[in-house]
């Protein structure tokens, strides 16, 4: 960008921003405002304009695509399928459409985090593991060179799985007693608790439960805490291994602050991410349902090789709303 001009990139560097932001992902009452918030715009506008003057990429760092949940009533199985094809290449085209704006372009690094917490979640690290070559060979047929995946694997290389995550907690997460606080303080830290304490109790609350109700609610607020710090813990690593990236987070975030939230869709009120769902194809374009919803709805699966991907809807109208979710019969 050496021919361009400070105010032609300082431009860039806003337009950039906002291309980000149509997609923002908002806290409620987050302070954030207009279309576009331009106090949003102005917070990361220096670090995407520093990486403008000298040329590089703009670099987003995506804490997301863990693994799929283990509860067979919401997803298709633990590999990625269209579900996840579906945000790639969402992801993708954003990039692409920063490209049109700035030639060097920009790389989304997705850092899946299902080695940090899968054990608490009651997955395999063998289905993590399959989960992250799925998404490599997605990426590679359809994200490169926009999109890549890093993982803890990578940061911890030869490592057995329960070292490395001993080892990043050890070296970076804060105490429980510490997020307790800032989660009694409100705002994006609680709805950021209670959004993991429900996925937990629909993730747990299976046939393989036997304790009483309020023992598992228990439970998922203390593996929520856990997955928190966990999580917490992958963020600081990855501020420090990509300082100059913006960060991106699929969890909606307050105005101005070291985050943007991000959809994985263009719907503004897509809140399923694909690894709690599956894709439903519907005659108003694609849809994430939880895989029992889809089919109650009456859709019905779609095989490619052998291998369910997604489901289809025939009707519009036989699309559920939350209400309506399980008087369908099996059309
Ligand atoms: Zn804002």
């Amino acid at each position: 960008m050496s021919d361009l001009t400070a105010p032609d990139i300082e431009l860039a560097a806003v337009e950039v921003i906002r291309e980000v932001l149509t997609h923002q992902r908002r806290l409620r009452d987050g302070g954030c405002t207009g279309r576009v918030c331009l106090r949003c715009v102005r917070y990361h506008l220096d670090a995407v304009r520093g990486t403008m003057e000298s040329g590089r990429r703009v670099e987003f760092v995506l804490p997301a695509f863990p693994t799929k949940s283990p509860n067979p009533a919401k997803v298709l199985g633990t590999l990625p399928d269209l579900a996840e094809e579906l945000a790639l290449r969402f992801l993708n085209t954003l990039c692409e459409r920063i490209a049109e704006i700035y030639p060097p372009g920009a790389v989304i690094r997705i850092c899946s985090d299902g080695r940090v917490f899968n054990d608490l979640l009651g997955v395999r690290d063998e289905d993590v593991s399959g989960y992250a070559e799925g998404i490599n060979a997605l990426i590679g047929r359809i994200g490169g060179p926009h999109l890549e995946q890093f993982t803890l694997d990578d940061v911890y290389r030869g490592a057995g799985h329960q070292d490395m995550r001993a080892m990043l907690s050890a070296g970076y997460a804060p105490s429980l007693e510490e997020l307790r606080e800032e989660v009694r303080a409100g705002g994006a830290p609680l709805s950021m608790y209670r959004g993991i304490t429900r996925f937990m109790l629909e993730d747990l609350s299976g046939p393989s439960w036997t304790g009483t109700r309020s023992a598992l609610q228990r439970r998922c607020r203390d593996l929520a805490y856990q997955v928190i710090q966990r999580s917490r813990a992958w963020g600081r690593l990855l501020d420090e291994l990509f300082p100059t990236a913006v960060r991106l987070s699929i969890h909606p975030q307050p105005c101005a602050t070291d985050k943007i939230g991000i959809l994985l869709a263009d719907t503004p009120d897509a809140w399923l991410t694909p690894w709690h769902g599956v894709a439903v194809e519907t005659p108003g374009g694609y849809t994430l349902m939880k895989r029992a919803e889809a089919e109650e709805a009456g859709a019905q699966p779609v095989y490619t090789a052998g291998r369910a991907t997604h489901y289809v809807l025939e009707r519009a109208d036989d699309a559920p709303t939350r209400s309506e979710t399980g008087n369908r019969s099996r059309a």
